[in-house]
C-alpha cells in the first residue's frame, strides 16, 4: 500500500482516503479532522487556476449579494474591534477589494494579495488608500511599522497548501490581545458529507485544505497559541440565478427545464436570499493580551 503524507495540519499519522475528486486524492485526519489534498499541485496548475484571469469579472458577480457578504464580515469585526482612528485593520488576500471598500470608513485599513492585477484593481477602486494595498506574499512582512488590530483572512486558508505558516506569520503581525478573523469552509458541515465529492466547495486543487471545527480548534490553540473566541457556521449569500445554476450542476432531476424557465422573470435572478447551507465558518482567534 502507497504511503500516505502525514496529516498537514497536527502531524498525525492518522490519514486515509476518503475521496478522489478529478485524480486528486482527498485525506481526511482521524486526530484532528483536517481534510487535504494529498499532493502538492504544480506550478502549471496553480498558474493555471490564477492567472490574471482569476479575479475578472464573472457573470455571477453581483455586487448586491457581496456588498451583503461584506456587511456580514464587518459587523463580525464590529464586534471584536470597536471602529475608529487609528483602529488598524489588514485585509490578508484583499483580492480586488471588496472588503477594504467596505470597511475603510470604519477603519484604518490595509489590503494585501498575491495577485498583482487584483491588487491594481483594488487600488483603481480605492485610490485613497493607495500605498496601503500592495501586491505580496500573505506570510511576508509588508507594512513592517504596523502591529494591527485585526487581520482578516476572508474564504483564504482553504487555497493555502501551508496554512500554519501563514497564520503563524500573521498573528506575529497583531498587536498583543489582536484577533485574526477568518472564513472557511466546513468540511464537518452535514451538506458537506452528503455531495461528498460534489460539495460546491470540494473543488482542488483549488481549495487544498478543508477545516472542521474541531481542527480549526486545534490550529487556533495548539499552533497558534491563541483562544478561540468564536467559531459559526453559517450559510452564505447568493443570488436566485447562481443556486440554480448549482441545484442544475449537483442535481438536475431536481430542476426540470420547465421549473428554471418559470424563473427566468426580470430581476428575479439576481434577487439575493440567504442561502443557510451552514457550511461556511467563520472563526474568530485572539492573541494572547501578553
Ligand atoms: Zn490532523
Amino acid at each position: 500500500m502507497p504511503t500516505l503524507p502525514r496529516c498537514r495540519l497536527c502531524q498525525s499519522e492518522a490519514v486515509a482516503l476518503v475521496l478522489t475528486v478529478r485524480s486528486h486524492r482527498m485525506l481526511r485526519c482521524a486526530d484532528c479532522g483536517f481534510v487535504q489534498v494529498a499532493d502538492r499541485p504544480s506550478d502549471a496548475e496553480l498558474v493555471a487556476i490564477y492567472g490574471d484571469g482569476y479575479f475578472a469579472p464573472s457573470k455571477y458577480r453581483d455586487e448586491s449579494t457581496l456588498r451583503a457578504e461584506s456587511q456580514r464580515r464587518l459587523a463580525l469585526l464590529g464586534r471584536y474591534v470597536q471602529p475608529g482612528e487609528g483602529r488598524r485593520v489588514l485585509d490578508a488576500g484583499c483580492a480586488i477589494g471588496d472588503f477594504v471598500s467596505h470597511a475603510k470608513a470604519d477603519y484604518e485599513v490595509f489590503g494585501v494579495d498575491l495577485s498583482a492585477h487584483a491588487v491594481d484593481e483594488a487600488r483603481r477602486r480605492n485610490p485613497e488608500l493607495g500605498d496601503r494595498l500592495r501586491a505580496g506574499r500573505l506570510e511576508s512582512l509588508e507594512f513592517p511599522d504596523v502591529a494591527f488590530d485585526a487581520i482578516c483572512l476572508w474564504d483564504v486558508i482553504e487555497h493555502l497548501w501551508d496554512p500554519v505558516s501563514v497564520c503563524r506569520a500573521l498573528m506575529d503581525r497583531l498587536r498583543p490581545g489582536g484577533v485574526l478573523l477568518l472564513s472557511t469552509p466546513a468540511a464537518d458541515a452535514p451538506i458537506a458529507r452528503i455531495m461528498g465529492r460534489f460539495w460546491a466547495f470540494m473543488t482542488p486543487p483549488e481549495h487544498l485544505s478543508f477545516f472542521t471545527r474541531r481542527s480549526l480548534d486545534f490550529l487556533a490553540r495548539d499552533l497558534l497559541r491563541g483562544s478561540l473566541l468564536s467559531c459559526r457556521r453559517m450559510g452564505k449569500r447568493a443570488n436566485v440565478g447562481f443556486v440554480l445554476y448549482k441545484i442544475r450542476r449537483i442535481a438536475p432531476f431536481l430542476m426540470p427545464e420547465a421549473v428554471v424557465r418559470s424563473f427566468r422573470w426580470p430581476g428575479l435572478a439576481r434577487l439575493a436570499v440567504y442561502v443557510p447551507t451552514g457550511d461556511v465558518q467563520y472563526a474568530v482567534v485572539k492573541k494572547p493580551p501578553v
